[in-house]
Order: structure tokens, then sequence, then C-alpha cells
């Protein structure tokens, strides 16, 4: 086949965008509650391309970065916001989510400042706020887009930080770029990021998958015990109570990418972690098979991807397991 996946087809994505964020002076970018890689990846990565061009940006999250992506924030601050300081503001934008809720209570009450808002994501069915967005369902990570809109202007933009950024987000939501959700596109996007930045992926992965404190791995060995085969041992499910965290000396941070391991399990399709929170219960949801995790966290109220999403429950574990369950098996004895 000679389809040339590395010749450059310009599509143009950011067409629209990228004259509207160069036409404001200061710009405040927004990442998704319980921040992650790809959110804090893209959000870094954007502020120093706006930076780079001469617009004043901050980096805002209502939430503290994991540990291991700590070291982000050496390339950008991301500080907590505050409605009455945001009024400085010309315009907000808002990446790897696409509909203000996933953003905070300061998020949701922006739209009174009367400012454009604008957004870059990649989940499924956009809020109808934004004044412009790049919304593609089919990218791997916001940070794939992100490094598109840098090649879309200048990709020679891309310094070590800024490429590492995103390549933190684009290894992180694939799980090293194993998802389907890998595109020739992706790994393009990767191998350039490498290049512009100079350095070599274990530099990267190292901090993000072998930082862990030991009391991380203890309280993974505790949530593992708790895995459980259900529906004809297709589905998971797996928990972590407040005890474990007061026995581990742990918090919720230390559960970041637990939920990938009972996927490993032969045979299952997909998987629920239940996290309990102070007063709820936090749902992350996987799937590795034609069931769909986001239809099964809309009914749920909650929300992402086919095969990654996330909800909130309120009520016991045992409650949560029983009902979450029951709700999701509506897809697989439908057909
Ligand atoms: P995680 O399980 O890692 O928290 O989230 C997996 C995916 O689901 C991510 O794309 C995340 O943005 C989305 N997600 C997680 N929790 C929620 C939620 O409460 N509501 C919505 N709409 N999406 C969520
Ligand atoms: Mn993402």
């Amino acid at each position: 086949m000679d389809t040339p996946i590395f010749k450059n087809k310009k599509t143009f994505m950011f067409e629209k965008l990228i004259p509207e964020l160069l036409s404001h002076k200061n710009i405040g970018v927004f990442s998704h509650v319980s921040p992650d890689g790809d959110c804090l990846g893209s959000q870094v990565a954007l502020c120093l391309w706006l930076d780079k061009n001469g617009i004043k940006s901050v980096a805002f999250n209502e939430d503290n970065p994991p540990k291991n992506l700590e070291w982000l924030t050496e390339y950008k601050p991301i500080i907590r916001p505050n409605l009455d300081e945001l009024s400085d503001f010309d315009a907000f934008v808002f990446v790897d989510g696409n509909a203000l809720h996933r953003f905070g209570k300061v998020a949701m009450g922006i739209t009174a400042l009367k400012k454009p808002l604008y957004m870059i994501d990649h989940h499924p069915q956009p809020e109808e706020v934004f004044k412009e967005f790049v919304s593609k369902t089919s990218a791997s990570s916001t940070c794939e887009l992100v490094y598109n809109l840098y090649a879309e202007h200048d990709i020679s933009q891309i310094d070590e930080s800024s490429a590492k950024a995103m390549y933190v987000g684009i290894v992180t939501d694939t799980g090293s770029f194993q998802f389907d959700s890998v595109t020739p596109e992706t790994m393009k996007a990767g191998a350039s990021l490498l290049e512009h930045g100079d350095f070599t992926p274990d530099e990267v992965v190292q901090k993000v998958y072998s930082s862990r404190p030991l009391k991380q791995i203890k309280l993974l060995g505790l949530v593992l015990e708790t895995i459980s085969l259900q529906e004809n041992q297709q589905i998971a499910t797996m928990y972590v109570t407040k005890a474990m965290f007061k026995q581990t000396g742990t918090t919720k941070e230390d559960t970041e990418g637990f939920v990938a391991h009972p996927l490993s399990i032969e045979g299952v399709k997909a998987c629920v972690f239940f996290r309990e929170d102070e007063d709820r219960i936090k749902l992350s949801l996987r799937s590795q098979s034609d069931i769909d995790v986001n239809l099964w966290a809309r009914e749920l109220n909650g929300g992402g991807h086919k095969k990654a999403s996330g909800a909130f429950y309120k009520g016991s574990m045992k409650d949560a397991i029983k009902d979450v369950i029951e709700i999701g098996s509506k897809q697989w004895t439908n057909d």
C-alpha cells in the first residue's frame, strides 16, 4: 500500500480558533476537575503557546494535580480560580472537557462574565456555550489536538516543555499507545513531539509511571483483592474504601490508573472501579468491547467516552455495585 501517512495533509482544524485566540490579550485556560495527564498536558501546552505568541495566559484548576504530574506545573503554574478575579480576562479556553460543570464551581458561574468561551476537546456531545471550538471525538487525546494547533500555526514553536506536556497527555489517554483510539496521526504526533522536544520516551514515562510511593502499591494490593467478576465473568468490579485509604496513609489521588488492572483478566469486557469519597462514590468505567461505558455513565448522570467514562453515586458501596451493574446489564441483555 502506498498511502503516504507521513505526507502532511493539511486539515486546518484550527482555522477559526487560532485567529480568535490570537485576537485577545489575556486568556484564562481551564482544565477539568480531578485533573489527569491529558487535561494538564493540553492546558500547559496551550498556555505555553499563548505566551509564546504574546498573549498572557493563566492556567486554572480547582483541584491539585496528582503527585506524578506535579512536575508539569514547573512549566506553567496552575492556580485555583476565583470568580471575582476573572473579570480581567478577555476570554477563557476549556480543555479536555466540553461542559462547564466538568471544570468545577467557578467555571459553572463564568457565563455571568459575558466573555467569549472557547473549547478544545475530544468527548462527545459538547455543550452549546462555546463561541468557537475544536471538538474531535476520534482524536486519541486533547493533547493530540493541541499538537495540531501548534502544527497548523508554527510547528517550530514546540519546545521541550510543551512537547513533554503534550506527550504526557497522549501517553496517558491511550494507555501508552495501546487503545483503539490510536491512529497513524497519533503516532505521527508522538514522533513529532519527540523530535521537536528532543527527549526520549522514557524521560516522560518514568516520571509519570515510575514515581509511585510504596504506600500506593500497598493500596493497590488491597484494592486488587476486591476484584469480583460478574455477568458471566465478563464484567469486573473493584473498589476502594475510606478504611483502605486510612490503613495505607493514602488519598483518592493515589488510585489514578488502578481501573486498568481488571481489564487484563482473560474474558473481561468492561470494568467498574468504585471509589469511596467523603460523601459519595466515584465510579470509573472502562470497556474493551462493544459495551459503551459513556451510555452507561450517562444513565448515572456522568459521561466520558465509549471506552472510558466516569460518574458519581450517592449511597452505600454495596448498593452502588448492585445498582451500577443492573443499569449496565441492559446493554448486554438487550441483544
Ligand atoms: P476517570 O474514570 O478517569 O475519572 O474518567 C474517565 C473519563 O470519563 C474521562 O474522559 C473523564 O473526563 C470522564 N468523566 C469522569 N468522571 C466524569 C463525570 O462525573 N462526568 C462526566 N461527564 N464525565 C466524567
Ligand atoms: Mn482526554
